[in-house]
C-alpha cells in the first residue's frame, strides 16, 4: 500500500493533502481500498456520483458508446450531445445549452455569456458581482468570482471585473451595482465555502433587484444541481428561476461534463464566440443523458429530500447529545455538521478507522455529500458511525 503513496509524493504536484488509502472498487454507497477494507461512502466523488458508484445504467451508457462513437469533434452533429441538450431543456427553465466538461469549464462559459449580454445590451458592462465565501472553480477568472482572499493572493494579479461582495446581504449587491454591472453570480446554497444557507427572501431579493436594473442572474449549480437539495435543480428548492445556470458534478454520474445554460433572452453567444474540442462528447454525453434520464423518471431528488431530512434529523439529534456540536444545516444531501473547536481531522479519520468516508469542510466542519441513492438504513449507519467518533471526542 505505502508504495502508492509514495509515487503519489515522487510523482505528482503537490496541492493537496490525500487520506493515506488508495481506493481500488465501489458499488453503490460502497467503496473498498487496496487491503480491502470497505468503507460507506459519504463523499461520492466530491458530490459527483449522484447514483452511487458502478451504477448500471451509468456505466452501460458508458460502455456502449465507448464502443460506438467515442469523439468526434465540434463539427459535426452527434445524437447523444443533443439528446442530453433536449432533456435538459424539457426538465429546466432554461431554453438553451452549452456543453463543456468540468463546473469550472461551465462557469467560464456562463461568464463569456454574461459579458457578451453586457457587451451587446449594456453599453459593454462587464462586472459580474459575487459573495464571499462562494466557490466557483480554479481558474484564473473563476478564482477572481470566488469570495475568498486566501485563493487569490498567490495567484495576483487576477483578471478584473470581480466584485466579491457581504453574503447574504441585498444592500451589499445593491451598493455594488453600477452601470459597469452586467451580472450578480450566486450559488444556491454556498457549497465549498461552508454549506452557507441563504437567508429568507435573499435569492428573491437579489432575483428582484436583477429585473429592476435589467442584469443577469446567474446560479452557479455545479454543486446544487441534479437532485443535490432535492429538487432536480437548486433554484426550484428557492422558486427563483436565474437566466444562467452552470451544471457539472452529479450530471454524468462520475464521468467529467458541465453544461452552461440559459433562457433565450441570455444565450448571446454567436458563431465563434464560445467552443471546446470535448464539448459535446459522445461518451460523456450518453452517460450525462442516461443518468440524469434515471435521476428524473425514478424521483431520485425525491430520495435525496426524503434520506437528507432523516439524515438531518439524525444529525441534530447527535447535536442535542454532544455539547460541541454547535450547528446542523444544509438542504437534501448537502449537509454539514459544525463544532465548537477545531477537531474535524479527527472526526474525519475517527470515521475512515471506522469504515466510513466523510469531506473535513472546514478545520471545524464536516460536510455529508452522499450519492442521492442513500437508503434511509445506510443514513442510519453513517450516523452510528459518527456517533461513536464523537462519542471518542468528547
Ligand atoms: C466544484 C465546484 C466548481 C468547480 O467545478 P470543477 O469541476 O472542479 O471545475 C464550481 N462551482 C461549484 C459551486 C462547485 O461546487
Amino acid at each position: 500500500m505505502s508504495d502508492w503513496l509514495e509515487m503519489d509524493k515522487k510523482y505528482f504536484m503537490q496541492t493537496i493533502v490525500r487520506h493515506p488509502l488508495t481506493l481500488v472498487r465501489g458499488e453503490g454507497l460502497r467503496v473498498w481500498d487496496d487491503t480491502g477494507k470497505e468503507y460507506l461512502d459519504c463523499v461520492g466523488g466530491l458530490a459527483v456520483n449522484c447514483l452511487g458508484h458502478c451504477h448500471p445504467v451509468v456505466v452501460n451508457a458508458l460502455r456502449e458508446q465507448a464502443g460506438t462513437l467515442m469523439q468526434v469533434s465540434l463539427w459535426y452533429y452527434n445524437k447523444p450531445m443533443l439528446r442530453l441538450a433536449e432533456l435538459l431543456v424539457q426538465n429546466s427553465c432554461m431554453d438553451r445549452v452549452f456543453i463543456c466538461n468540468s463546473g469550472l469549464e461551465a462557469n467560464e462559459g456562463a461568464i463569456k455569456l454574461a459579458r457578451r449580454y453586457g457587451a451587446l445590451n449594456l453599453n459593454g458592462a462587464y462586472e459580474i458581482i459575487t459573495t464571499n465565501m462562494s466557490f466557483h472553480g480554479r481558474s484564473l477568472a473563476l478564482t477572481a468570482a470566488t469570495g475568498q482572499e486566501k485563493m487569490h493572493k498567490p495567484f495576483e494579479p487576477l483578471p478584473a471585473g470581480f466584485i466579491n461582495v457581504e453574503n447574504n446581504s441585498i444592500a451589499a449587491i445593491k451598493a455594488a451595482t453600477t452601470e459597469k454591472t452586467c451580472a450578480v453570480m450566486l450559488e444556491p446554497i454556498q457549497a465549498e465555502g461552508g454549506v452557507n444557507v441563504p437567508i429568507d427572501g435573499f435569492l428573491k431579493q437579489v432575483r428582484e433587484w436583477c429585473d429592476e436594473k435589467g442584469i443577469l442572474l446567474i446560479f452557479d449549480e455545479v454543486q446544487t444541481g441534479v437532485g443535490r437539495l432535492g429538487t432536480l435543480f437548486g433554484y426550484q428548492l428557492y422558486n427563483v428561476e436565474p437566466d444562467i445556470m452552470s451544471l457539472a458534478k452529479g450530471l454524468g454520474g462520475g464521468i467529467p461534463i458541465g453544461a452552461v445554460l440559459a433562457k433565450e433572452n441570455a444565450a448571446v453567444f454567436t458563431l465563434g464566440d464560445h467552443n471546446a474540442t470535448f464539448g459535446g462528447n459522445p461518451t460523456t454525453s450518453a452517460t450525462a443523458y442516461a443518468t440524469l434520464k434515471y435521476v428524473i423518471e425514478n424521483d431520485i431528488p425525491g430520495n435525496a429530500r426524503k434520506v437528507g431530512q432523516y439524515l438531518k434529523q439524525g444529525l441534530q439529534d447527535l447535536k442535542s447529545k454532544y455539547g460541541f456540536v454547535t450547528d446542523v444545516r444544509g438542504e437534501g444531501l448537502l449537509l454539514a455538521m459544525e463544532f465548537d473547536k477545531d477537531i474535524s481531522a479527527n472526526v474525519v479519520d475517527g470515521c475512515i478507522e471506522n469504515g466510513m468516508l466523510i469531506n473535513k469542510l472546514k478545520t471545524n466542519a464536516i460536510r455529508f455529500i452522499p450519492p442521492l441513492v442513500m437508503t434511509t438504513e445506510e443514513a442510519d449507519e453513517a450516523l452510528g458511525i459518527l456517533d461513536k467518533v464523537l462519542a471518542e471526542m468528547s
